[in-house]
């Protein structure tokens, strides 16, 4: 059985066949499984990069039958049962799992491809960290280009990862920037976030989406709703309605598409080219294939609803594929997959979460902030992980402090 992709999806997939008798080959570009809810916060120096990213091989040392290759996969043959890898021998496979995941799609917005900060990996979060620091140091150094906006942040897309995105880089030029660059005066650092439809949170209940409003602008961050990004260059963003913000940081939080690699296998694609998964996750016309998480297009069979790109998504979707694929090897038969809804939770600062649970019910403001943290603290790989994040975040809790914010380049001396 060959897994492609080691997210929540993939790695779900191979821990069921834990017990059953079949060679588990784990591929993945990446030699770590990155836990994407919580990048904002490495871009924010809340976290460093080890605490979000956990080598791929650790996670399966209690799996005997399982082996993990870092190789980037470059074409798969459906019809010869084949993968090919641009830095490894092609692997031959009796069943395949695709969690390739998803890529930023920029919409065709001119310049974001190349100025734009998007927020999708480990190397991203790391880039838009440096960057921010990068400015600031520049600023500091320089103090005209505060006015040429080097310090303006333009948070891009009212969903949950603007959302984090914008509140968390609120808190770091509130909370320490402040005090780091004293000369520097706050009110000309702005962070600007912008959302093409009528409200931000658009998921969510009007008393979660005016709670979000209030809590970002407490926190010095201004949402502008029903305005469209045309064009970016690296100091300007442009607005449809024709407004131009002096900005040397934009985060693209606005959207996603399935990777590129599914629209050379000739399979059904959805809206954002995911691939159409069959109630029990495999592909139209290859039992032995089953699409799952970011890169599917997954219907909970129970509801007939179409699941959010989410990691419960990811990994009850992956966990099922796997189940399917035992039952396959035992000669059973594929079950449909039914999704468990937990609620959906985001958080917009210290303190200030919300959750939707699924009968409707809300939680806002400190106890849902808590609930996040245990939530995401759970869905850490390991507990030396989780140890790691409770204490950054207890550090930071008490101390306002973001240990994270230094920069170390290998090519420094
Ligand atoms: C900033 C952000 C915040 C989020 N916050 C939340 C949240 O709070 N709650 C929530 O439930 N969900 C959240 N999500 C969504 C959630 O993280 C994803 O839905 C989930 O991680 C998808 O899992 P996956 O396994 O399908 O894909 P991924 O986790 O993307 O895994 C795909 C894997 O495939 C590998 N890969 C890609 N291309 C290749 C290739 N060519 N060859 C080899 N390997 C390859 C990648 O390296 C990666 O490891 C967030 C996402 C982002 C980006």
């Amino acid at each position: 059985m060959v897994v492609l992709g080691g997210g929540f999806a993939g790695i779900g997939a191979a821990r069921k066949l834990k017990d059953v008798d079949v060679d588990v080959v784990l591929v993945d570009k990446h030699d770590y499984h990155t836990f994407q809810p919580l990048l904002y916060q490495v871009a924010t120096d809340l976290l460093p990069p080890a605490t979000v990213g956990h080598a791929l091989r650790d996670l399966f040392h209690e799996q005997s039958n399982a082996r993990v290759h870092k190789a980037t996969t470059a074409g798969i043959d459906l019809e010869k049962s084949e993968v090919r890898f641009a830095d490894m021998e092609p692997l031959v496979y009796d069943y395949l799992v695709l969690g390739l995941g998803a890529e930023v799609n920029y919409f065709g917005v001119e310049g974001a491809a190349e100025h734009a900060f998007p927020l999708y990996t480990l190397p991203d979060a790391v880039r838009l960290k440096e960057h921010i620091l990068e400015r600031w140091e520049a600023a500091d150094k320089d103090p005209s280009l505060v006015d040429d906006g080097a310090l303006n942040v333009v948070v891009v897309g009212g969903g949950a990862t603007g959302i984090e995105s914008a509140g968390a880089i609120a808190e770091l030029y509130r909370a320490i920037f402040v005090d780091d660059y004293p000369d520097i005066p706050q009110e000309n650092a702005r962070i600007i976030l912008v959302e093409a439809g009528p409200e931000i949170f658009a998921m969510f209940k009007t008393s979660i989406r005016r709670y979000a409003e209030k809590a970002l602008e407490q926190r010095g961050v201004e949402v502008l709703v029903g305005e469209i990004v045309e064009s970016i260059t690296p100091t300007r963003v442009s607005l449809k309605s024709g407004t131009q913000i002096p900005a040397h940081t934009l985060v693209w939080g606005a959207g996603l598409q399935a990777n590129a690699l599914v629209l050379s296998l000739g399979l059904d694609l959805e809206k954002g080219n995911r691939v159409v998964a069959e109630p029990d996750l495999s592909v139209t016309g290859h039992p032995e294939v089953f699409a799952v998480g970011d890169i599917a297009w997954v219907t909970d069979t129970k509801t007939k609803k179409v699941l959010p790109q989410l990691g419960s998504t990811a990994l009850q979707s992956g966990e099922h594929a796997g189940e399917n694929i035992a039952r396959l090897v035992e000669g059973k038969k594929t079950e449909p997959f039914k999704y468990f809804d937990k609620g959906t939770m985001a958080t917009i600062g210290r303190g200030a979460a919300v959750i939707q649970m699924p009968r409707g019910r809300t939680m806002k403001g400190k106890a849902a902030a808590l609930a996040w943290g245990s939530v995401h603290l759970a869905l850490l790989s390991t507990g030396e992980d989780r140890a790691k994040a409770v204490i950054d975040w207890t550090w930071a809790g008490f101390t306002h402090e973001r240990p994270a914010r230094i920069t170390v380049r290998t090519d420094d001396t």
